[in-house]
């Protein structure tokens, strides 16, 4: 796979120690897969003029183009224009990047932001431009600039966590998977308050509380997860449930309607009182 990365933090020449955490990261993707990271350079007209000792001076003199930990960077510049609002900040931050972007046609497959903005703003204007899909990789508060995003840009987004309780910010709809298995699908509202699977309230009961007291009982989990390279017949998730029955061992659960749009994969979840009986 051919990913394109965009980020405004990664270590360049003038700074060769900067975002160690994207070097990191990015480094570890590129064992996986072709990767170029365009990483961009705050500009403004005369940047390179003044001081070579002031930041914006030491990043003038970055080469277009260079290798770092083995991955191609190429270090477009985007406008910066300092004290200018914050808003305008991701749509110049996009205007710079199209031509760099448009040299990409073909060759990507997806595209990165690294985080929510104003990288994953123009991440998605450069994917929409080269017609293919993109992700955003986000961290801590970037989640706030998600959900601003989705309400004001009518930008959907596939959001993938393993922090069940955020998922409630910013999303209208919630899978929950188990060892390569949807386990848990409907309304984010429906899934959260009243969860039909085991393992969604497992995972629901982990969450934690800052009103509990500091000694509580909360429920454990136990057993091993299982394998999921040709696995037995049976529930995945059988090692695990306090509720499993002989049946979980043998059969495969399926996914059932339980609710309105609210289904889960479980032999012994029960559907909302207000869901017609199943026949048979
Ligand atoms: S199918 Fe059985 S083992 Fe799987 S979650 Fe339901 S009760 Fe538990």
């Amino acid at each position: 796979m051919r990913v394109l990365a965009i980020t405004k933090i990664f270590p360049n020449a003038a700074e060769p120690l900067s975002a160690p955490f994207n070097r990191q990261q990015f480094a570890a993707l590129a064992r996986r897969c072709d990767l170029e990271v365009m990483a961009t350079i705050p500009w403004f007209p005369g940047a390179g003029l003044i001081s070579r000792w002031s930041s914006a001076g030491r990043l003038a003199q970055v080469p277009r183009h260079e290798l770092i930990a083995g991955i191609p960077v190429s270090h477009p510049r985007t406008l910066f224009v300092p004290r200018l609002a914050h808003g305008a900040w991701g749509p110049l931050y996009a205007a710079s990047i199209v031509p760099a972007v448009r040299r990409h046609r073909g060759k990507v497959d997806v595209v990165l932001g690294s985080w929510a903005y104003p990288d994953g703003f123009a991440a998605v204007i450069a994917a929409r431009l080269l017609g293919v899909p993109c992700v955003v990789k986000l961290h801590g508060s970037d989640i706030n600039v998600m959900a601003k995003l989705r309400e004001q840009e009518d930008v959907s987004f596939l959001y993938i966590t393993h922090d069940i309780a955020s998922a409630r910010y910013v999303s209208d709809r919630l899978m929950v998977m188990y060892a390569g298995h949807i386990v848990e699908a409907g309304p984010t509202e429906a899934v959260l308050a009243n969860p039909k699977h085991p393992y969604t309230q497992l995972l629901l009961s982990a969450v934690p509380d800052p009103r509990a007291p500091l000694a509580v009982d909360a429920e454990t989990d136990r057993g091993e997860p299982p394998k999921v390279i040709n696995p037995t017949a049976g529930c995945r998730f059988r090692e695990r449930c306090p509720l499993a029955i002989d049946t979980c061992s043998h059969v495969t659960p399926l996914p059932r309607l339980l609710g309105s749009a609210h289904t889960a994969a479980c032999h012994v979840a029960e559907a909302d009182p207000s869901m017609p009986a199943a026949v048979g």
